[in-house]
Parts: structure tokens; C-alpha cells; sequence
């Protein structure tokens, strides 16, 4: 039974770790971006509501999202543990994050936090080429997370189970790195 949590800027490579380690600890990788996207793709609800801020760059408001993970970690498949990627994404939603944990009996074993460089973030952002990675929205999400995300390391520093990693190498070495501080 594994339970991660996964901070660091857009671009560090969360998305792309997120799925190793999912794949190899056999735990569903939990992506609110990808959901998000999904969603508007589908043109749902969420979608239509969720998609002048993902196209800003800018959060989605906590009530959609705190709504979207209460349902999905409650779903069945999330009982054998999960990997939670860009989400939390600011103070509240972290707050909120602990309350459900306790409501579901969860707890979570590890927060990894992926380090890259800000000029190695914004290279990779622009060759990625997402919808959503213009050179103006990029901007916008590297400052949002400045600004809202940041914080939560200090956050997490507290409860003592926050892993930093160096995202700054090959993938195949982060990997090896995020699998021996979830193992340590
Ligand atoms: P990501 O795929 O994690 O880079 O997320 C892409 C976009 O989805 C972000 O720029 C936000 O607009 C939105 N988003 C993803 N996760 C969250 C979240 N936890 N809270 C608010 N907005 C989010």
C-alpha cells in the first residue's frame, strides 16, 4: 500500500515520474490536470466551467477540484493506495486534503518534491507543446506556482515526510532516486 503526493513546478516531469511509479508500484496515477483536460475535451460540466482558467494558466477553483478528488479517492480502485499529481496545488486545497484522508482513514506515506531549474522548466514547457503551453501561460503557471504551490513544501517540511529529488537528470535516474525515498 503506497500513497504519494508529488509537488513541483510545471515542466519538472511529475506527469511523466507519476506514471513510472504508478505502473511500478501497480497504484492508480491520479492526474487533476489530466482530468481537467479529459473534461474539457468532453465538453462536461466540469469541463466547460474548468477551461477559461486552464487556458489562463490560473488554478481552477477549489470547488471544482476538491469535489473531483473526494469522488475519485473514493472510488474503489483507490483503496490499494494511488499517486496523487498536481494536486494539492495550493494551502486550502492541502487542508482539505487532510480532513478527507482522515474521513476515508487514509494517511499518506510519502511527498515527493521534483527539483529542476527555472530555465530548464520553461525549455522543456516550450518543446512539450500542450495546448495550454503558450509562451504567455507558461509564464502565468510558473508565477501561480510561485505564488500558491511553493508554499506547500514548507507545508510539508512540518509533518516531516517531504523527499526532495533532483528532476534534473535522466529519466530513467529519477526514477531509480524517487523509488529509493519512497523506499527509505
Ligand atoms: P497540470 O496538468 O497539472 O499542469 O495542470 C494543468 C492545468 O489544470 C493547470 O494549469 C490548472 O489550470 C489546472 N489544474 C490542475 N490541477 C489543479 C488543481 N489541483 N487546482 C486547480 N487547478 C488545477
Amino acid at each position: 500500500m503506497t500513497r504519494l503526493i508529488f509537488l513541483g513546478a510545471p515542466g519538472a516531469g511529475k506527469g511523466t515520474q507519476a506514471g513510472f511509479l504508478a505502473t511500478s508500484l501497480d497504484i492508480p496515477h491520479i492526474s487533476t490536470g489530466e482530468i481537467l483536460r479529459k473534461a474539457i475535451q468532453e465538453n462536461t460540466l466540469l469541463g466547460q466551467k474548468a477551461q477559461k482558467y486552464v487556458d489562463a494558466g490560473e488554478l481552477v477553483p477549489d470547488e471544482l477540484i476538491l469535489d473531483l478528488i473526494r469522488e475519485r479517492l473514493s472510488q474503489p480502485d483507490a483503496a490499494k493506495g494511488w499517486i496523487l499529481d498536481g494536486f494539492p496545488r495550493n494551502v486550502t486545497q492541502a487542508d482539505f486534503l487532510l480532513k478527507l484522508l482522515a474521513a476515508l482513514e487514509q494517511n499518506y506515506d510519502c511527498v515527493l518534491n521534483l527539483e529542476v531549474p527555472d530555465e530548464i522548466l520553461v525549455e522543456r514547457l516550450l518543446k512539450r507543446g500542450r495546448l495550454d503551453d503558450t509562451e504567455e501561460t507558461i509564464r502565468r503557471r510558473l508565477e501561480v506556482y510561485r505564488e500558491q504551490t511553493e508554499p506547500l513544501i514548507a507545508f510539508y517540511r512540518q509533518s516531516q515526510v517531504l523527499q526532495s529529488v533532483d528532476g534534473d537528470r535522466h529519466p530513467e535516474e529519477v526514477t531509480e532516486s524517487l523509488l529509493e525515498a519512497i523506499a527509505s
